[in-house]
């Protein structure tokens, strides 16, 4: 363990271009190397978390162990790096701006005028010092969010020229940018990442590594020319080539030498090569499968593919465990409302139905439908927080007979709210931050599916929601053939239910999938393939 170094990474040209991508990559070969890694996101929005946004404008929103509503690239650092984010790993403009507004109203300034520099800088600066200041990290990567040159930007980019400033060889900046492609004139082009390492260089930031996202190999003269005008060593640009998929990056990165030139950079004595023969067998199992099932994944946000992220990977991991591919067949709940003989036969081409976690009333008939489905005709079925609930409602309606059940979220007047407001969000008014957010502990029931799954009676997993299972109801449901198989030890919340009388019906009120990751894929993922895999022969 030495002084805690800090890497930045920035993007320039153009937003997607998989910055989060690329610093999970660089932890992950850090971290095979030996050192503990920490990454945090810095988002320039001035929303205080990603919370209150609807999953169009930024994809998911991922949740922490200790409750944070954060950006989706953490799913992406936890995925690869098998090491879990916290509150401090997410930091919005919002944030900043409201500790420095609290401690003007404190007095804190003593009668000072409070302005973006020094103020809003040095609260920039003093999060991304905070997970260093704990000693546990050899590293810590800063992905700034945005495109060097957004106005929303400018504090940030100042802030990582200050602690180059001040931290010397222990501060490296990797400058991700766009090289395209003109089929017209059969070139490969830099003038776009040239201009924006002038962009950088106007804010008085010189990247010392360049990773360059392209769709075409670099050739040589490229790279000479990007370390030209760009001022970086010949060896600092690199080439991010387009993958079949994200898990292969860090590979590229390590022919490219990410690490070497970023340890280097960093004064850091290079020694051996980070071990990534487990890596390796993901992936060839990933890429080499012997079966192949089909999920529905039926969701309201499906247009956005984004906004379903950690589910999908969850799928990844869970069918490269199995050497299962897992093929995602994406279906809108709107297109299931009508409930006719077409739905029925969209439906009847999936070898297993996932009902994905979501808020409001758009598409509930859709996902009743596709339930109903998948319990009357024993199709495995894997509903997460919002599917669970509305496969208790289907179940009310449809197995108990109870007409209008609902829940109270989507109808706070039915007679029958099998899925209740929780007693201690009634109060609540303030939507940002307020619901049942982060990890709870829940017992399973011996004997179950869920059991088996996890193989263990403890568990803990994360949670995201402010409706639960109505307690009152347990007795009607037990009755009739779908048990409670977890409940939260201290709180008796209902965690978990399944139907006795089906190969796999089974509903998680907390969010599995964000718990999954490439080394420990995550068990429910498992166990729900392993069903449609059985249901597919
Ligand atoms: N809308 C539901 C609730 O708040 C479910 C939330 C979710 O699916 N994450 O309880």
């Amino acid at each position: 363990m030495f002084n805690t170094r800090y890497i930045f990474v920035t993007g320039g040209v153009t937003s997607s271009l998989g910055k989060g991508i690329i610093a999970s990559s660089l932890a992950l070969l850090l971290k095979l190397r030996g050192y503990s890694v920490a990454i945090q996101k810095l988002d320039p929005y001035i929303n205080i978390d990603p919370g209150t946004l609807n999953p169009y404008e930024h994809g998911e929103c991922f949740v922490t162990e200790d409750g944070a509503e954060t950006d989706l690239d953490l799913g992406h650092y936890e995925r690869f790096t098998n090491v879990q984010t916290t509150q401090a790993n997410n930091v919005t403009t919002g944030k900043i701006y409201q500790t420095v507004i609290d401690r003007e109203r404190r007095g804190d300034y003593l009668g000072g005028t409070v302005q973006v520099i020094p103020h809003i800088t040095d609260e920039i600066k003093r999060r991304i010092k905070i997970l260093g200041s704990t000693n546990k990290y050899d590293f810590v990567i800063t992905e700034i969010g945005g495109t060097v040159g957004d106005i929303e930007s400018l504090p940030f980019v100042e802030s990582v020229r200050q602690l180059k400033w001040e931290l010397g060889n222990h501060a490296a900046v990797v400058h991700l940018t766009y090289i395209p492609y003109l089929a017209a004139a059969g070139e490969l082009k830099t003038k776009p990442t040239q201009h924006s390492v002038k962009a950088m260089l106007e804010q008085g930031v010189q990247p010392d590594i360049i990773v360059c996202r392209t769709e075409r190999p670099l050739t040589e003269a490229i790279r000479d020319k990007v370390a030209l005008f760009c001022n970086v060593e010949r060896l600092n640009v690199m080439e991010s080539i387009d993958a079949p998929t994200i898990y292969e990056v860090p590979l590229n990165m390590l022919k490219e030498k990410l690490d070497i030139q970023v340890l280097k950079r960093l004064g850091v004595t290079v020694q051996g090569e980070p071990d990534l023969e487990e890596w390796k067998s993901f992936l060839y199992k990933l890429k080499n499968p012997l079966n192949e099932v089909t999920i529905g994944l039926v969701g309201k946000y499906v247009e956005l593919k984004d906004a379903y992220k950690s589910i999908a990977e969850a799928f990844i991991h869970a069918g490269a465990f199995l050497q299962c591919k897992v093929k995602v067949k994406w279906i809108h709940s709107e297109h299931l409302e009508e409930c006719d003989s077409k739905t029925i036969e969209l439906l009847s081409e999936l070898d297993g139905i996932l009902v994905a976690p979501g808020f409001g009333a758009r598409g509930i008939d859709g996902k009743l439908c596709a339930i109903r489905y998948a319990r009357e005709n024993k199709i495995p079925f894997f509903g997460i927080c919002l599917g669970m609930q509305m496969a208790v409602v289907e179940f009310a309606r449809n197995v108990l007979g109870y007409k209008d059940a609902h829940s109270f979220e989507m109808s706070p007047s039915t007679k029958y709210p099998v899925i209740d407001m929780m007693e201690e969000q009634k109060a609540i008014t303030n939507m940002g931050g307020t619901m049942r957010l982060g990890s709870y502990p829940c017992k399973l029931v011996k004997g179950t599916k869920i059991y088996q799954a996890y193989n263990k009676e403890d568990i803990s997993e994360r949670h995201r929601h402010r409706y639960e299972f109505n307690n009152k109801y347990l007795d009607a449901f037990a009755q009739a053939g779908m048990i409670a198989t977890g409940m939260n030890p201290a709180s008796n919340l209902v965690e978990a239910v399944e139907i006795v009388d089906h190969p796999y019906f089974v509903g998680v009120q907390f969010h599995p999938e964000y718990k999954s990751t490439v080394e420990n894929p995550h068990p429910l993922f498992i166990s729900f393939i392993k069903a449609a895999m059985k249901n597919s022969l």
